[in-house]
């Protein structure tokens, strides 16, 4: 059998050698993810950006320094946690990811998924939220666990987002704070079920595009 660790470096080793999407030739360095298999929060964010892209790792520019400084006053270490993105290679020009790009890359966020089995699922900024919730908004859903087949997923907004809007500061860390409580109380939420999209247009990837 295979251990979840091994499944993780598995996949980490698919994604430095993948050609499912077009990101494959902007990248310099897969950047699949880090963090330990035992972890029981993993963290989604939405894709390498420069020094991500140079180093392979996950969250190592300002987004990430932030990230740092949100979790260490919440009380959590960075290496108790699993950081990934939805996409695994950089977008050129840190571009938004698209459809086709999400769809081809989801395979392997779900198995980093499944190998972690984490408690709670921290998606920051709206990507990553609508992989879980394709109807929500970001002003709305942030910072409210909510079951999504059987998992929490608790959105939050994405700390780049705070950098370049100050006012958002206090709300990132008022979320992150209560980041504990989750995981306390992570099977105490009910789950959440799916208001039907109001007009009859209920593919996922056409409501992906609408923020
Ligand atoms: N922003 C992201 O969404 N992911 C990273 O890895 C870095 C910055
Ligand atoms: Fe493969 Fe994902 Fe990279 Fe696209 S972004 S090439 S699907 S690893």
């Amino acid at each position: 059998m295979t251990n979840p660790q091994e499944l993780l470096d598995q996949i980490a080793a698919q994604t430095k050698s993948c050609t499912k999407c077009g990101l494959q030739h902007s990248r310099k360095n897969a950047v699949p993810g880090s963090g330990p298999a035992s972890a029981e929060i993993m963290f989604i964010g939405e894709g390498p950006g420069f020094h991500e892209n140079e180093q392979g790792l996950p969250f190592v520019g300002a987004a990430g320094r932030f990230l740092d400084e949100l979790l260490e006053s919440a009380g959590i270490h960075r290496e108790q946690v699993f950081i990934t993105n939805v996409v695994k290679c950089r977008p050129p020009g840190n571009r938004d990811p698209q459809i086709e790009e999400l769809e081809a890359c989801d395979g392997y966020l779900e198995r980093q998924i499944q190998a972690i089995n984490p408690k709670v699922i921290v998606t920051l900024g709206r990507f990553s939220m609508h992989k879980f919730l394709p109807n929500a908004k970001i002003s709305e859903a942030h910072g409210q666990a909510v079951r999504v087949k059987g998992r929490l997923v608790v959105p939050f907004y994405h700390p780049a987002a705070a950098l370049h809007q100050p006012s958002l500061r206090s709300t990132v860390q008022a979320d992150f704070d209560r980041l504990p409580e989750w995981i306390e109380k992570a099977g105490d939420v009910p789950e959440y079920i799916e208001q039907p999209a109001d007009d009859q247009d209920d593919q996922k990837p056409e409501q992906l595009s609408l923020f």
